[in-house]
């Protein structure tokens, strides 16, 4: 069988359960795969032991059930992935692009300039040989790309990122190796998500450009952002998603994504409103932005 053409994929962090701002990655992320006849794989972030609530996996998963996606194959966990990212981390020792990092944040917040992605690490361990600390990829040049949504996007690594960190000094993995070696092996084509994570996307594309990979097309959603402007997250408890009530929030998710649900499908069922947003999905009719507000929490 030949691979498909499209794969796409939602890819959460449990750290907590399912907000309205999970939902419109996840609804605009499934509509897309689905109007392609593609395949929508769903992915557990649980790169970040100490980060993690504990039953927040089992949470969403139950969530996304409610709500009525259907997902392709089993759910991969990154917390059992680590010996691929131990993998790719050693092939890029090989080729000589990574190197330990003994610098305290404190340290390095005090000798690297302020960018705005964060402090810029000056790459002050390239040239050492440490034996221990973070591990950190060397960076070159520029990356662009052109976001399905947001249009071209440029980045200079090595002036705006630095070097930045694979594994963690205590051991962790850090989320951009994660996400890159499961997108790849994966087969991830499409990548749809927030777009709290586009300033990430050149540092993905770099990770991809040195392990071999080929880079997937992107497109960052607006995000949904608080009636101050602050966008939703778990970290300022937004409001969990109802496994009871899903037609509502699921409504809100297909116009805050700029498809026009009629309003008598609020009160039909989850099935009628699944049926009508699949034939109905135009991606082009999302808002090409960075944050709508809204007064769904
Ligand atoms: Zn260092």
């Amino acid at each position: 069988m030949s691979p498909p053409i499209y794969r796409g994929r939602f890819a959460p962090s449990p750290t907590g359960p399912l907000h309205f701002g999970s939902l419109i990655a996840a609804v605009g992320s499934y509509l897309e795969a689905k109007s392609h006849n593609g395949e929508w794989l769903v992915r557990m972030e649980d790169l970040d032991p100490p980060r993690s609530m504990p039953g927040a996996d089992q949470a969403i998963i139950k969530t996304l059930d409610a709500y009525g996606f259907e997902w392709h194959g089993e759910i991969a966990f990154q917390s059992q992935r680590f010996e691929l990212y131990t993998e790719a981390l050693e092939q890029l020792r090989k080729q000589g692009q990574v190197y330990n990092c003994d610098c305290s944040r404190k340290a390095i917040i005090q000798r690297c300039g302020q960018g705005q992605y964060g402090a810029i690490y000056d790459g002050h361990c390239r040239s050492i040989d440490q034996q221990e600390g973070a591990t950190r990829i060397q960076v070159q040049g520029r990356i662009q790309y052109a976001d399905r949504l947001q249009g071209d996007i440029k980045q200079d690594l090595e002036k705006d990122i630095g070097d930045f960190h694979l594994l963690r000094r205590d051991g962790f993995y850090a989320y951009h190796i994660g996400v890159v070696v499961d997108d790849a092996l994966q087969g991830i084509t499409d990548i749809v998500r927030g777009f709290d994570l586009l300033d990430s996307t050149p540092r993905q594309i770099y990770l991809q450009q040195q392990l071999g990979y080929v880079t997937p097309s992107y497109a960052h959603l607006p995000l949904a952002l608080k009636p101050d402007g602050q966008k939703l997250s778990k970290q300022n408890l937004a409001t969990a998603l109802d496994d009871d009530n899903s037609v509502p929030a699921l409504w809100e998710a297909l116009a805050f994504l700029g498809q026009q649900p009629p309003l008598e499908l609020q009160r039909e069922s989850l099935e009628e409103l699944w049926s009508w947003a699949t034939e109905n999905w135009n991606f082009r009719s999302i808002p090409k932005t960075e944050g709508i507000e809204t007064h769904v929490l």
